[in-house]
């Protein structure tokens, strides 16, 4: 499959060898490329030095008489050897750089010649010159091909301009024998000792930067090595290139270490390694990073990446250790634009955590950016038409919106679906909510927050039905976060929606002060968008949050229902919903189950009600079911309810009445009231008979029933009713109001007993003055029925 190249398991042997090599022209490049930035400076001078000695070599030829080449031609080659000086710092490869020699040393020999033209002596005024030039140029030419054909060149040009004539004088014989015999050898002595000396030198900084690249024990490139390889490769990557990395770190390294000891430790590290380039492919980077971490960096997108990485955890989960199987876990980041290796390797670091906190074996991707996620879903969300269920990935799995019905009560029909957020595996299995929103080592919840958003609004496109609203959960946090009102409304506005479609229920949870709550309600609203607060009477929630968010509707924890649907006690529903109803608040019911909770629902007087009774949540948004037909169910069952619930209870407390009426009668006859009471105070349920005057104080002693207790110590400390006045508790003013008539209370707490009970009372005109007569009696026994509506 993979490869294991050359350029990352270069051993310090191998290299030098193939410099011997000529298959390895990769190396000789590199050599002949640091020849060319060593022996430009040097040749630079030199040959401008040479120049300048040309110049004054003309000078002296004008001091001698005779005819001579015309000197305009003589300065030309000077002008041109000039020109050929300047271009040396420009030369690029190795070949102009000869080309540059050649040249240079042809226009020497041919200005040289036009020199001494018309002399006598001509071989004797160039001699040195015919001697030094070749050794001095013999380092300058960068290989032993350019030496010898630089120098072949020279001497046959300067043969041809110089000795066109056959040698027949012995000077001219003399002066051949000093070119050749001195010239030739001490050039190539000079050419191949430096060549030799640049070699060597060259070897010897490869292999100190290759040690200083690589790590010892397994070959591999180390982290500096790695980081500034990554660096160049970022700088010059092409716009549409992608680009990957990979982070790894063996699992529970310590425990092979401190039991088996370090030599198995090491030789594990090492086939790790090795498993790595087997699998990587030869244009990736691998590289131990440090202790049993690695790295790779590959040129390909996250999905490719996260292929190569469970091919690599496969891998490495294929070596044995001594007690079962070597492991590791994988963090995954793609490039993003800007980004430096380190910022990247830093995302990658962050999934790997995840990975090693999710159990280990395993590859962890990035987390998309929150801004990413929402740029990618409007872009999605605009480009199609809408009615497919989207998935956007999110770390191991996909987000996909689920939507629940809401049903108004009173005109039972939908007003709006409660978008609730899924997480998918692959192959389409669920994630439970518990690992979906599990709090994870350094995790961000905001941005599953904000890309859950997304996600519902991308899915809510196109489907969700006019007029209807659409239901976001937003976490306080979220909800307070600078300048999300704006982003929110956006995105909103570009799936297609106003914000005025859009209720969002802020959760019950830690974080945001209930002030900047109400700020950032305030921000919202500006926009348009409706605001509830989630699961009221559960967790956090007090009425002071409540009445500072103010918010348009809140909706009751489903427990709520639940526990006054099947406990005894007196339904509280109805009174909390009218609390709710009169600070300005429309309220909904979650958690509907059962037709007894939904006819509780509509007896509570709940605006709107949600539950599996109504709906399930479900991937698409459904049209209405035929659920007004329950709700409709529901109101006739109340409406024949009421008059029954009122029947039963007239007439539990009828014998009450009847029994306070004689004993009004048996008052206004002047009887005690310790007699007058008797009967009263006989029935079970009796606590208490009792005066008050008109201002509502107690007139005298009550008179104790069977239910009066006295172990009611809890509220000891107002057990005593003589001492209070009770004028502003309905049962006083109602009974004030029907004067004559016996009137029943709703259900209270009695300070008396601790318990709830209801309290029968008749406003009697004695001589003296108008009092109210009453019992009151205990309500908190099983199955008594409790007066119908307010
Ligand atoms: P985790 O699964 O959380 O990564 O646990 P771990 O034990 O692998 O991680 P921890 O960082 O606790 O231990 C890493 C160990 O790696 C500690 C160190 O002794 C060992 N180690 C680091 N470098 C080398 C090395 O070059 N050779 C050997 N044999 N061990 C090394
Ligand atoms: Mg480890
Ligand atoms: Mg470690």
């Amino acid at each position: 499959m993979g490869r294991v190249t050359g350029t990352r398991l270069v051993s310090i042997d191998m290299l030098s060898n193939s410099m011997q090599h000529p298959s390895d022209s990769g190396l000789r490049d590199r050599f002949h490329v640091r020849s060319l930035e060593h022996q430009r400076p040097l040749s630079t001078v030199t040959m401008a030095f040479t120049v300048v000695a040309f110049l004054c070599f003309i000078g002296a030829r004008n001091l001698v008489d005779g005819p001579a080449a015309p000197l305009a031609y003589r300065l030309g080659c000077a002008l041109v050897l000039a020109l050929l000086v300047l271009a040396i710092p420009r030369a690029k490869s190795t070949w102009v750089f000869g080309l540059i020699g050649v040249a240079y040393s042809q226009v020497l020999v041919a200005g040289l010649a036009l020199n001494v033209a018309g002399v006598a002596q001509p071989l004797l005024w160039v001699l040195p010159a015919m001697v030094v030039i070749p050794v001095c140029a013999a380092p300058l030419w960068l290989t032993p091909t350019h030496f010898v054909a630089g120098s072949a060149l020279l001497y046959a040009t300067a043969y041809a301009l110089l000795f066109g004539a056959p040698l027949t004088r012995d000077v001219e014989i003399v002066v051949w024998m000093w070119i050749a015999a001195i010239g030739v050898p001490t050039s190539a002595v000079f050419h191949f000792g430096f060549y030799r000396f640049r070699r060597n030198h060259f070897l010897l900084e490869s292999q100190l930067a290759q040690l200083a690249a690589t790590d010892p024990l397994t070959g591999l490139q180390n982290r500096r090595s790695f980081v500034k390889q990554a660096e160049r490769r970022l700088d010059t990557l092409a716009p549409e290139t992608r680009i990957s990395a990979i982070f790894l770190d063996i699992d529970n390294f310590k425990s092979l270490n401190d039991r088996f000891g370090h030599a198995v430790g090491d030789h594990a590290l090492y086939e790790v390694a090795h498993a790595l380039m087997e699998e990587a492919s030869a244009d990736d980077s691998v590289s131990r990073i440090g202790g049993e971490e690695f790295a790779l960096l590959l040129c390909d997108g996250l999905t490719g990446a996260l292929h190569l990485a469970e091919r690599l955890r496969l891998a490495i989960a294929a070596i044995e250790r001594p007690d079962g199987q070597l492991t590791a876990s994988f963090g995954v980041a793609e490039h993003r634009s800007g980004e430096s290796i380190m910022m990247l390797l830093d995302r990658a670091d962050e999934a790997l955590l995840r990975a090693k906190h999710s159990g280990r074996n395993r590859v962890c991707a990035e987390r998309p950016l929150p801004r990413d996620a929402l740029q990618l879903l409007v872009d999605d969300a605009a480009g199609e038409d809408g009615a497919a269920v989207r998935r956007h990935r999110w770390e191991d799995y996909y987000l996909t919106s689920h939507f629940q019905p809401l049903y108004s009560l009173s005109h039972q029909k939908q007003v709006g679906f409660e978008a609730l957020l899924r997480g998918e595996q692959g192959d389409g299995t669920l994630v439970p909510p518990a690992v979906l929103f599990a709090p994870k080592p350094s995790s961000d919840e905001g941005a599953l927050d904000r890309a859950s958003h997304a996600v519902h609004l991308a899915n809510a496109r196109g489907s969700l039905p006019d007029g209807a609203w659409l239901f976001l959960n937003i976490l306080p946090a979220t909800f307070i976060a600078e300048g999300y009102a704006d982003q929110l409304a956006k995105l909103v506005r570009a799936v297609g929606l106003e914000p005025e479609r859009v209720i969002l229920e802020i959760l019950e949870s830690h974080g945001g002060s209930v002030d900047d709550m109400s700020r950032a309600a305030a921000l919202y609203r500006e926009h348009g968008f409706l605001i509830a607060v989630d699961d009221f009477g559960a967790g956090q929630s007090n009425l002071d949050r409540l009445f500072r968010i103010r918010p348009d509707l809140v909706k009751l924890d489903g427990e709520l229902i639940r526990a006054t649907s099947h406990g005894t006690e007196q339904p509280i529903l109805p009174k909390l919903v009218s609390l709710l109803h009169q600070a300005g608040m429309l309220v909904v019911v979650e958690g509907v189950e059962t037709t007894e909770e939904l006819i509780l629902a509509v007896e509570s007087n709940v605006d709107f009600a949600q539950g599996y009774l109504l709906g399930r949540p479900a991937a698409e948004i459904a049209p209405p079911e035929s659920v007004h037909r329950r709700i409709d169910d529901a109101f006739d069952v109340i409406a024949h309810g009421r008059a029954h619930q009122h029947a039963l209870f007239e007439s539990e407390v009828e014998p009450y009445r009847a029994a306070l009426r004689l004993a009004a009668d048996a008052l206004l006859a002047g009887v005690a009231k310790e007699v007058a009471f008797v009967p009263l105070a006989r029935f079970d349920r009796c606590i208490s008979c009792f005066i008050l005057d008109d201002s509502g104080r107690q007139i005298g002693q009550e008179v104790p029933g069977p239910a009066w207790s006295s172990d009611g110590a809890s509220l000891q400390p107002v057990a005593n009713p003589r001492d209070a006045r009770w004028d502003h508790r309905p049962y006083f003013r109602n009974a004030v109001l029907l004067p004559g008539v016996a009137v029943a209370s709703n259900p209270y707490l009695s300070l008396a007993s601790g318990r709830p009970c209801i309290a029968v009372t008749l406003a009697v005109q004695f001589a003296a003055g108008r009092c109210v007569i009453g019992v009151e009696l205990d309500w908190s026994a099983l199955g008594l029925p409790w007066p119908a509506g307010e």
